[in-house]
């Protein structure tokens, strides 16, 4: 199917994403008139049919999210949502963090800075069961986790720490940058997902 994929533009990674959508589209050979745009507004995202919440620095995407009237929308979006890193902060239903004005579309508790500073940046070889191909190489910076995931979470993979990867319904939500590299089979996990 072709698609609108829209990428939240008010802080963070957001030219690595549309870079590994456009890749993902590439090798999937998929939805070949598919666009990728910037979505900085609502009338932006009314446009889209899914989206992804890159990573960079929650308490300011999220306070973006409210200057931009941008939070109902984003709750009332019908489509797919691909949260990376500080996106998967704004997805939960619980932050202990007053700075952030959590979503709530993702039945789960994220502690923000789970690994502290000693282990602000690693990275580790996850097992997915539901990704062919190996492991996945994932990058953490910074990283969140989930501390409590609800009965309509899936979890696809944990570290000691917590759980870093999880799903729920059309959503994808990620501790870690599946955006910088070049391996985009979470992208393309989460377009198929989203029938694209
Ligand atoms: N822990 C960071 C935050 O809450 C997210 C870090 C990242 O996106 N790389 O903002």
């Amino acid at each position: 199917m072709d698609a609108n994929i829209g990428v939240l533009a008010l802080q963070g990674n957001v030219s690595e994403h549309i870079d590994a959508f456009l890749l993902a589209l590439e090798r999937t050979r998929h939805g070949s008139a598919s666009e990728v745009f910037e979505v900085r507004s609502p009338a932006d995202l009314a446009d889209c049919t899914v989206l992804a919440i890159p990573g960079g620095e929650s308490t300011t995407i999220s306070r973006l999210i409210d200057k931009n009237g941008l939070y109902e929308p984003i709750r009332q979006f019908r489509g797919g949502i691909f949260a990376t890193c500080a996106g998967m902060v704004l997805m939960a239903t619980e932050v202990a963090d007053p700075r952030i004005h959590p979503l709530g579309l993702m039945d789960m508790t994220v502690d923000r800075n789970a690994f502290g500073r000693q282990k602000e940046s690693f990275e580790a070889d996850l097992p997915i069961a539901s990704l062919e191909g190996g492991p996945f190489h994932a990058i953490f910076i910074r990283a969140p986790v989930v501390t409590r995931a609800g009965s309509r979470v899936t979890t696809l993979a944990r570290l000691e720490q917590g759980i870093v990867a999880v799903e729920q319904g059309k959503n994808i939500a990620l501790s870690f940058h599946p955006e910088l590299g070049d391996d985009t089979r979470f992208h393309e996990m989460f377009l198929k997902k989203n029938g694209i």
